[in-house]
């Protein structure tokens, strides 16, 4: 019956005088007495359907009872629209078809979502009828986009000479730094596989095994509290290399981040990505994933205030803090109430407030002028250019407290002053980051990537006898790639000396029985003939979405987890019988 199909989005002037048959979803139904009108709609697009007066009653009345989302089998023939029907703005505007018969296959209920709704329609709906919401224009282009991603990404990687390998998905927990989802084993009462938050360990594994290039379109798994627009399922473009340093890896990745955005946006993009050492950026713009579409960058003026006699910024100086701040040249655009809502905002950083200054050609007149000496002034002058009107925000904390809080009131700002050109695709290189973080509550250090990441081979010496108030100042051999202002991958070049691996397992306070029980393989598995190696993970999610201006990853993701981890279709998680408890030996102690 559908042997001879045509796709109803694809027909053109091309196809006038053709015979068609279509198969799909009736969109709307508009009868105007005597003719009716179907759009029809399949995953290619829409096309017109006329029935025209002159045929037979039971044809008509079969197409008058073809309601919204019906599922119908059309046949007819292509012809030109009237000059005044025209409809330049869909694909198929200039042609209809001219009914023959039509056959309804399946009825559907009134849908709760209508599907070319132009009104924004409520997420909890779309998410519960995600079978609806995919057959909006909008989200199947997104799918359909994503797919044409996974396919560009899996013809560049084989071209480049990677396989595509399977890792498992039931696991030994990997140090990832995030929570694991866990899966009881029926037959080994009282274990558990972990969810991969990553194949870090088996990809390695595969280098060892003499795979020297692979990848995955692979999904990971990370129990933590959904900040935000995060998903505990989320999709990885996951690779490693052997034989490999780190500008080559930088090289793959560029190429295969400039075929994907060709494809996906029509765009090109200019190579090399500009790169940025963590420390720059850090100094610069107060975070690891910088949004560089605009400027506002921040200064250190620690030494401007040495002396100063303003107490906010001498106590955090004392304290051994830092001041710190950046410009808006504004001309007064930013108000009072404004600057009370970027401090609100701000305080969750850790801040206690964001002092300001307002200054107009030159001479500073508002915000905490009146306690600073004309000299500090005068040095702000040169510091930032106080020409014209404007207003500089300050963080004086400890450092880490005073970037977050200016990072992230620096995108507040320029995103009420309109300073972000949203069309704009900036790719970014973070790199030289510190191997190791200081928890001084844990009294240990922790990776800043993960234990695997090989150190810089001049900081290899640094190792011995590192105290906590050095942990900055090993640097790892690791990378982040950014597109405008978020992380969209990351990673490193491996260990793959086993003593190594030993002296950074131990620093970071992983005793050598963890080690043996959590990844013995691995460890054990340098010692046979491990190859210099190193690869990177990219986020899918978040590609797509930045490529496809969304606001949220679930608007790339065909069935996404709500921020509660909730799929409100399925209704999972959801409570399991007890029969199914005992065989996996479980209890359910508190709900
Ligand atoms: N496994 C790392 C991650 O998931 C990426 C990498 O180092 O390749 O972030």
């Amino acid at each position: 019956m559908f042997k001879n199909r045509s796709y109803c989005g694809e027909l053109t002037v091309q196809d006038v005088d053709r015979r068609v048959e279509l198969a799909g979803w009736v969109e709307s139904n508009r009868n105007l007495g005597g003719i009716i009108f179907i759009k029809m709609r399949d995953v290619s697009g829409t096309v017109q359907v006329v029935f025209d007066s002159s045929l037979s009653l039971d044809t008509l009345k079969t197409a008058d009872q073809a309601r919204s989302e019906f599922v119908v089998f059309v046949g007819g023939t292509v012809r030109k629209r009237d000059e005044k029907n025209v409809n330049p703005n869909q694909p198929t505007g200039y042609i209809e078809v001219s009914a023959e018969s039509i056959t309804i296959l399946n009825a559907s209920q009134v849908p709760p979502i209508q599907i070319d709704a132009k009104e924004t329609i409520g997420e909890e709906t779309r998410l519960k009828y995600r079978f609806l919401d995919l057959r909006r224009e909008e989200m199947r282009d997104a799918i359909i986009k994503r797919h044409q991603a996974c396919q560009i990404i899996r013809n560049y990687l084989n071209n480049n000479r990677f396989f595509e390998i399977e890792t498992p998905v039931l696991n030994k927990s990997t140090p990832e730094g995030a929570r694991d989802f866990l899966v009881p084993s029926r037959i080994s009462a009282g274990e558990f596989y972990a969810l991969p938050q990553s194949p870090q360990l088996f990809k390695q594994i595969l280098m060892i095994a003499g795979f020297d290039r692979y990848f995955q379109i692979v999904k990971c798994f990370r129990d933590e509290d959904l900040r935000g627009d995060r998903q505990p399922e989320f999709t990885q473009v996951d690779l490693e290399l052997s034989f490999i340093d780190q500008a080559a890896i930088m090289a793959v990745i560029e190429g295969l981040l400039e075929e994907v955005v060709r494809e996906v946006t029509g765009r090109e993009i200019s190579l090399p990505f500009r790169r940025l050492t963590y420390r720059e950026a850090m100094d610069r713009y107060g975070t690891d994933a910088p949004d560089t579409r605009f400027g506002l960058e921040i200064a250190d003026c620690s030494d401007i205030f040495r002396n100063s006699e303003f107490s906010v910024f001498a106590q955090a100086l004392t304290g051994g803090g830092v001041v710190r701040g950046f410009s808006v040249n504004d001309a007064g655009k930013i108000s009072r109430k404004m600057l009370d809502r970027f401090t609100e905002e701000a305080r969750v950083f850790g801040v206690k407030g964001l002092p300001t200054l307002k200054y107009s050609n030159n001479a500073a007149e508002g915000g905490i002028a009146k306690y600073l000496g004309p000299e500090e002034i005068a040095e702000l002058g040169n510091r930032f250019e106080l020409s014209g009107q404007g207003t500089i925000i300050f963080a004086a904390d400890e450092y880490h407290t005073a970037c977050a809080a200016l990072a992230s009131t620096r995108v507040r700002v320029a995103r009420e002053l309109g300073l972000v050109n949203e069309d704009a695709l900036d790719f970014l290189w973070i790199t030289d980051f510190p191997m190791f973080e200081y928890s001084e509550e844990d009294g240990r250090f922790y990776s800043k990537h993960h234990p695997f990441t090989a150190p810089k081979p001049e900081f290899i010496n640094a190792l011995d006898g590192l105290k906590p108030e050095q942990a900055d100042s090993v640097l790892a051999q690791a990378y982040d790639v950014v597109l405008n202002g978020v992380e969209i991958g990351g990673g490193s070049i491996r260990i793959n000396i086993p003593e190594v691996q030993q002296r950074i397992f131990s620093l970071l306070g992983i005793s050598k029985e963890e080690a043996d029980t959590k990844f013995s393989f691995l460890v054990d598995a340098l010692k046979y003939g491990a190859p210099p190696h190193g690869g990177l993970a990219l986020g899918l999610d978040r590609i797509m979405m930045l490529l496809l201006k969304k606001k949220s990853i679930r608007d790339v993701i065909a069935f996404p987890k709500t921020t509660r981890g909730q799929c409100l279709m399925s209704n999972a998680p959801s409570p399991v019988s007890s029969d199914q408890l005992r065989e996996l030996h479980l209890k359910v102690v508190d709900r």
